[in-house]
Formats: structure tokens, C-alpha cells, sequence
């Protein structure tokens, strides 16, 4: 069947793969599937942020659903006030970190957490089907606007309940923000100065354009962060992606961490006064979780790519910590999702408790050389590509959880997978010498480029 969902809700510009009447009929295909309630809508600053919002609530209310539209939230935010704030569910127009022509949609179960595959499933199957459960003209929902003042405020104070607000209050950290001009400037700045903290930020004006870079935070993006670290002579930085749910560390030297070696950190911290605890990860992790996690008598599982993924196995296991690579920590006793200021709290409370500088305590754990690259691959080769690269890899040491995962030892590895947001695939490669971490990256650029001539070939 067709799909609407990809790995982390529905992404599209708007105009070219769906228009507005697919937007109300989307809203209408949710609203069918929740036969009703009360709906929690937000969305980030995206220039169609508004038109999107108006439509889908417009396709809710069509299905008798009430709207409560919050206007501009984190996605962590808008996803803790859905779980304890009343709602029967959650909306957020965001397409998180593509680039500012994207939007999306995430749907937020009652429980704040992402609906799993099996509900999209009968989503899209009503969206396609176009079996709506219409209400008519007495029975449509309301339409609620509120001001995100009141949810932000909870949502900050609940953060706040995690960490050692007093320590971190005394000593009076600096802490330079990139919020991407999106939400995140709604919350982390506002969390730091309830802290104490001298709140310093570069990309703070809400702009749908992102003018000061891709919403996507990356090492080779964030540069600019890392010289108002160093010129500010700040405690640390932090960026995050469109929607706030992603956060990426700069130390206090300038040096920028993937969100594998922050997740380790918080990791380490966490299972030191928690031992063997459950840690899950996607499989394109750094094996750094894997081995922190063991210190301490934890054990680490293995999901696919994709937040919904951790979050729903983090329930599933009562798991209390989940880590993705691109800056996504999930804290369980405040929420299996992922949140970029409730990682900046707990960056902050490990800062205060261990009276260290972020790059001392960085530099205490395992160092790995990385890669990660985009292959650019037609969408409707994907599939295909990757039944290939299955069987090029058979004789090998290969793990298939998500798209192609080979094991060169114990710490060398590289993940090929499709993206499920955009027409390339990704490739992820590990390895302790620089040396063996290009031979394994070449080789994997040469087999996915075999493995796409020939299923172009194959047509
Ligand atoms: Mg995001």
C-alpha cells in the first residue's frame, strides 16, 4: 500500500507532494482514527506552519474532534502536555530538521509518545481509502486558540524536577543556545534562565527561512556556535534542530560531539547511580553506548532508525534512557522522548555534580573515528537497493535490523540505510584507526553504488 509515513511522521513540501485539501483530508483521517476527543495542535515556525495547522484542524473539527491550537511549541513540549494535560492526542506540524521548504505532521497518541506503525498503518488506510467518519453541521469540534505561555511554563518546571536545580543555581553556568530560529528559543533559553544561568544566543529570532543555518544540526554546520562558545568564554553550547527535540554539545575549547558521545555521557552519569539499567539505541550508534552501558552492569538494545522506534521499546522494556546519534535523548522519568532541553538539563546537572569542564569529561570516554554520508538514491530504488545489498552481504558479519549493518571487528562497523525522509541513503561507519575507517567507508560507497546500477538495471 501507499505510505503517507516516514521515519519520523509525514514530510512534504506543500504544493508539490500534497496540497491543502490533502492537508484537511489527512486531518480528517486522523480525526476518523481517533473517533474524536480533544486534540493538542503546535506547530514550529515554518513559513507554512500556519496554512498546514489551520487545515488539518479544519479536517479534525470535520470528524467532531475539538482543537486546541497552541501555536509555536518544541515538539518535547507540545508531546509532555499531551500525556498530562487531558488530551486524547497531539498534533505537531513539523518536519524537524529538513530544510525550510519541508513541513509534517507527527501524531501524538494520548500518551505523548509518537503512534506506532501498526496505527499508522490504519491511518494512511483511511487517508487513501477515504473512509472518514464525517460529523455534520451541530457536531463539528471546536476550535480553541491558547497561548503556549502556560504549556511551556509546566513543561520547564517539570524538566526542572529531574536535575539539581540548587548546584546548578550556584554555579552560575554560561551557556551559549542555537536554536535554529525555531522553538527551542522558546524553552532551553527559558530553562537556563530559571537556572541561573547566563543565557547567551546566536539564530534566536523565529524566522521559517532559517537563516543562520540548515535545521539540521551537524559537526560541520555548527561553527559558528562553537566560536561564540569560545569568544564568550562559555561553560558549553548547544544546538538544536527545527523543532526542539535534538540537541548537538559544543565543549568549552570549541569542539563539537555527535550526539552518540553526549548520549554517553549522560549514559555513564545516569548508570552510575542506576546500574544495569536498560539503554536502547538505534543500530547506527556509536559502540561508546555499548560500552559505557557495561561499566555499569547495563545492557543496551537495538532499534531501527527513528525516534518512535526508541521511545516505544523504552515503554516496552521500562527502560529509563534512550540515545540516538543525531542528538536525541530520551529520558524516561520525564518522558520516552526525545527532548533537546531535557538533555541540556541533564548536561547541566552532570556539570554541576562532577565539578568538571564539558571536554575533561568528554575526553574521559572511549574515542572513535567517525563517518557519516548521504548517498543520493531515487526513492523508488530504495527498496530494492537494499534486497541487494542483503544478498552482496550473506557471506559477511551482517545484521539486517535496519537496512545493511556489517561488523569489520568488534569496534568497526558500517550502516547502510535508506532514508525514510529524504531520496538518499545514509552511511554510517566506526572504527578505532582513521586508516580502517576510509577503507570501510569506500567500500561501502563502492557496494551501494553497485548495488544501485544494478537495480536501476532491473528497472
Ligand atoms: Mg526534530
Amino acid at each position: 500500500m501507499k505510505r503517507l509515513f516516514g521515519t519520523n511522521g509525514i514530510r512534504f513540501i506543500l504544493g508539490e507532494e500534497l496540497n491543502v485539501d490533502d492537508i484537511v483530508r489527512i486531518g480528517m483521517a486522523i480525526g476518523t482514527f481517533f473517533k474524536g476527543g480533544k486534540c493538542l495542535l503546535g506547530r514550529d515556525v515554518r513559513k507554512t506552519g500556519d496554512i498546514v495547522a489551520r487545515a488539518i484542524a479544519s479536517g479534525l473539527m470535520a470528524t467532531g474532534c475539538d482543537v486546541w491550537d497552541v501555536g509555536l511549541i518544541t515538539t518535547p513540549a507540545l508531546q509532555f502536555s499531551v500525556k498530562n494535560m487531558g488530551f486524547d492526542f497531539g498534533v505537531m506540524i513539523t518536519a524537524s530538521h529538513n530544510p525550510p521548504e519541508y513541513n509534517g505532521i507527527k501524531v501524538m497518541a494520548n500518551d505523548g509518545v509518537e503512534i506506532d506503525r501498526e496505527r499508522e498503518k490504519k491511518v494512511e488506510e483511511i487517508y487513501f481509502k477515504q473512509k472518514f467518519s464525517l460529523v455534520n453541521w451541530r457536531n463539528v469540534g471546536k476550535y480553541i486558540t491558547c497561548s503556549n505561555e502556560e504549556y511551556i511554563d509546566t513543561y520547564i518546571r517539570a524538566v526542572m524536577r529531574h536535575i539539581d536545580v540548587d548546584e546548578i543555581r550556584r554555579r552560575k553556568f554560561t551557556v551559549v543556545v542555537d536554536p535554529i530560529n525555531s522553538v527551542g528559543s522558546l524553552t532551553t533559553p527559558r530553562l537556563l534562565r530559571e537556572l541561573n544561568c547566563k543565557a547567551l544566543t546566536i539564530n534566536g529570532n523565529l524566522d521559517g527561512d532559517f537563516p543562520g543555518r540548515e535545521p539540521e544540526p551537524r559537526l560541520d554546520n555548527l561553527e559558528a556556535l562553537a566560536s561564540a562558545v569560545i569568544s564568550s568564554g562559555a561553560d558549553f553550547g548547544v544546538a538544536h534542530d527545527g523543532d526542539g527535540d535534538r540537541a548537538l554539545f559544543v565543549d568549552e575549547r570549541g569542539t563539537i560531539y555527535w550526539g552518540d558521545k553526549s548520549g554517553a555521557l549522560i549514559v555513564d552519569y545516569y548508570l552510575s547511580t542506576h546500574p544495569g539499567e536498560v539503554v536502547v539505541t538505534p543500530v547506527s550508534s556509536s559502540v561508546i553506548i555499548e560500552e559505557v552501558a557495561k561499566k555499569h552492569g547495563g545492557k543496551v538494545v537495538y532499534t531501527k532508525v527513528g525516534s518512535i522506534y526508541v521511545s516505544r521499546k523504552m515503554m516496552e522494556l521500562n527502560a529509563p534512557l534512550g540515545v540516538e546519534e543525531n542528538g536525541g535523548v530520551f529520558f524516561g522519568p520525564h518522558h520516552p522522548v526525545r527532548d533537546g532541553t531535557m538533555t541540556t538539563a541533564l548536561i547541566l546537572d552532570i556539570l554541576a555534580q562532577t565539578g568538571e569542564q564539558l571536554s575533561k569529561l568528554m575526553s574521559k570516554l572511549p574515542t572513535y573515528h567517525q563517518a557519516k554520508l548521504r548517498y543520493p538514491c531515487p526513492n523508488e530504488l530504495k527498496e530494492k537497493v537494499v534486497e541487494i545489498l542483503r544478498d552482496m552481504t550473506k557471506e559477511l558479519s551482517a545484521e539486517y535490523i535496519d537496512g545493511v549493518k556489517i561488523w569489520y571487528d568488534k569496534k568497526a562497523w558500517v550502516l547502510i540505510r535508506p532514508s525514510g525522509t529524504e531520496p538518499i541513503f545514509r552511511i554510517y561507519a566506526e572504527a578505532e584507526e582513521e586508516a580502517k575507517l576510509n577503507t570501510i567507508v569506500n567500500e561501502a560507497k563502492r557496494m551501494l553504488e553497485e548495488a544501485i546500477d544494478e537495480a536501476k538495471r532491473k528497472g
